[in-house]
């Protein structure tokens, strides 16, 4: 009994390996620049804190990255917004040059596969929100051309083209120009985020797009019922387009009354972290003691969220969206930085995914979405 139960675990140890050796890991949606540019964050080195860095990634098996470059309206003035964007996204590229031996630039799905195949680190740019791009779809085609691969049509508040679900509407969904900027995105071969966006905007987002669309971090409302998360009509009309949604691994976004403690302490964790100004080290000890206050939170529940939206509407509709690096340090527990994806993927194993729909769920769907936007592009 007991050498067959062995053999049982030998062979799923053996499936593990095969599968990590060559599967693609693509995480949608990781927040690391910023520090390249305002704490001189060093991929090259292993850190204790933050949720990114080259040794983790290796030890991860990642395969490709989305980084996202935002600027919050808390932080900065709208007058800062533009020039913000181009300074992240110029501290991006500086950076993934300085590690040319482990990582490179993708601009294409073919350039994310082949410089997975080469055993390097596939970087992409991605930008959060709307109000980046000085309300002119031309200064996004520039960005385009410096590689940014989609946009989140809003972030935490309304802009010119679209509601942030975490604003009160002022469009009842995309203005006529946020329609219009779908359209143009789709010629770009820039795919459309509509993650942060209000329901009625993502519904209006999925009516004018011609390509799929993503929601690049978001979780599930049925099982956590906050505002940042998808109900399920909303799931549905983004993967009836082709889409895929990423899960974003919030601690508070996978489980409510996680979200309820973030949520009454956030004011007072705010102002403790502006009163510290640039100390980053002590910003980050403000974050783990509010994070400690939160109940743990368990990589079971990630993979509810996962496991959920497979149900749904099929395993060919669901992606990793992390948010790595844009949580506050608020993972899960297992599930603490980028070395850990590989729990992902024995957990689906052990929940009884094939090794096709792993694949496809661990980076697959998301080089689909890519490739079918590119193919679509004018
Ligand atoms: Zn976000």
């Amino acid at each position: 009994m007991f050498a067959v139960f062995a053999g049982l675990c030998g062979a799923q140890d053996a499936r593990l390996d095969r599968l990590m050796k060559d599967i693609l890991i693509f995480d949608a949606h990781i927040d690391t620049p910023r520090y390249f540019l305002d704490e001189g964050y060093r991929l090259a080195d292993r850190h204790a804190y933050y949720e990114l860095d080259l040794p983790r990634m290796r030890e991860g098996h990642m395969g490709a990255v989305l980084f996202g470059i935002y600027a919050q309206p808390q932080d900065f003035g709208p007058r800062q917004f533009l020039p913000r964007a181009l300074e992240v996204l110029d501290a991006l590229r500086i950076e993934v040059g300085r590690n040319g031996k482990d990582m490179e630039f993708a601009h294409t799905s073919d350039d994310v596969t082949r410089i997975h195949k080469a055993g390097k680190i596939a970087a992409l740019a991605s930008l959060e929100g709307g109000h980046l791009i000085g309300d002119s779809a031309r200064i996004l085609r520039d960005f385009e051309r410096l590689g940014v691969r989609y946009m989140t049509l809003a972030h935490f508040k309304n802009n010119v083209f679209a509601d942030s679900m975490t604003d009160t509407a002022v469009h009842g969904g995309l203005s006529a120009r946020g329609k219009e900027l779908v359209r143009e995105m789709n010629r770009m071969g820039v795919m459309v985020d509509v993650s942060h966006i209000s329901d009625k905007a993502v519904f209006d987002a999925v009516d004018a797009s011609t390509s799929p669309v993503i929601a690049s971090h978001s979780s599930v409302k049925a099982i956590a019922p906050i505002p940042r998360n998808m109900p399920d009509d909303v799931i549905r009309a983004v993967a009836r387009k082709g889409g895929v949604i990423c899960i974003n691994f919030h601690a508070g976004y996978l489980n409510k009354p996680a979200y309820e403690v973030y949520i009454r302490n956030r004011p007072k964790r705010d102002e403790e972290i502006k009163a510290a100004g640039t100390d980053w080290e002590k910003i980050r000890r403000i974050q783990r003691r509010y994070y400690d206050y939160m109940p743990p939170v368990q990589v079971k529940e990630l993979l509810r969220h996962i496991d959920y939206v497979a149900k749904l509407v099929g395993s060919g509709h669901v992606g990793l969206g992390s948010d790595f690096d844009g949580v506050s340090g608020m993972v899960p527990v297992g599930m603490e930085d980028v070395s850990k994806y590989p729990v992902l993927v024995k957990g689906l194993m052990e929940m009884g995914y094939g090794d096709e729909d792993i694949r496809n769920i661990m980076g697959g769907n998301l080089v689909r979405v890519m490739r079918e936007n590119e193919r679509r592009a004018q």
